[in-house]
């Protein structure tokens, strides 16, 4: 048996399929789907997020994200909107009938975000906040798990068996770049995660070529490399305006450039007969 029983391919030979229920038709996230989520780094304001959300919804998405309470290396950076970007979210979700996914970086942001937030993240520098990780076990919601900004493999999913071991079974991965000595990018993608990941667990893993690259022109193939090593989906930040961004500008692709990057995607995910919801 491996370290990580619950999240092994030996407790569980078939695939774990994760849905998210949604107003308008629910979303299946694992291996046979392609799942694609799409938002700006963090909710800035009411009118530029129902915008963008209603653009994503028109391109083709399957879930919103954007983020709320960001965990920002200076204490001086924007930190996000709080629970005032909740209703943002809220307002959007019920425009466009998607679901929605933030962070939660700490468990007393539960009582607010348990009604409206379809999918808990847990950020990559929360991967091992045990105590969070226990708390989230114990929830009856989707978790996206990022893998910690040096994380090995066995470390994310020890992790993951933290929240497995709470009862929590609707969880998925998601391999966001790990740090290494290499500058030009922000942190280097470990596309080989994918299938390893597929062999050591039954859980879905997606790809967030956003923060694994740093670099919104990397985006696009890198999506494309993560789909045909047999990634589940991806997660990437979309903003109106890149330029202006308050958070994470440079990695954020327009609404023109993701309607390219959707299109790539979803062919390639069709070409590995993958289903879109
Ligand atoms: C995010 O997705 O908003 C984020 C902060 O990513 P990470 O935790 O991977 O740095
Ligand atoms: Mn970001």
């Amino acid at each position: 048996m491996k370290p990580f029983r619950l999240a092994s391919r030996e407790y569980r030979k078939e695939d774990s399929i994760v849905i998210i229920p949604a107003t308008e038709e629910s979303v299946s996230i694992g291996e046979g789907y392609c799942t694609i989520i799409a938002g700006p780094c963090a909710v800035e304001n009411a009118d530029q997020y129902i915008d963008l959300a209603c653009t994503l919804k028109s391109v083709g998405v399957h879930i919103l994200r954007g983020g709320l309470f960001k965990p920002r290396t200076s204490p001086y950076s924007f930190k996000g909107l709080g629970i005032e970007g909740l209703e943002i979210m809220e307002e959007a979700k019920k425009k466009t009938g998607l679901p929605i996914i933030t962070e939660i970086m700490d468990i007393r942001e539960l009582d607010f975000m348990y009604n409206t937030v379809d999918i808990l993240q847990i950020g990559s520098r929360n991967m091992q906040n045990f105590s969070l990780l226990e708390e989230i076990g114990k929830v009856d919601k989707p978790i996206l798990l990022k893998r910690g900004l040096s994380a090995t493999i066995e470390e994310w999913l020890l992790a993951a068996e933290y929240v497995l071991n709470g009862g929590n079974t609707n969880l998925i991965l998601c391999e966001r770049g790990i740090r290494t000595f290499e500058p030009y990018t922000r942190n280097t993608v470990d596309i080989g995660a994918i299938p390893l990941i597929k062999e050591l667990s039954h859980l879905p893993i997606i790809v967030d070529p956003s923060h694994a690259t740093g670099k919104w022109k990397m985006v696009g193939p890198v999506s494309r490399a993560a789909i045909a090593a047999g990634a589940d989906g991806i997660m990437v930040e979309v903003h109106p305006e890149p330029d202006r961004a308050l958070s994470d500008g440079k990695q954020s692709l327009t609404p023109e450039n993701y309607k390219k990057l959707y299109s790539e995607t979803i062919a390639l995910a069709k070409l590995g007969n993958k289903k879109l919801k």
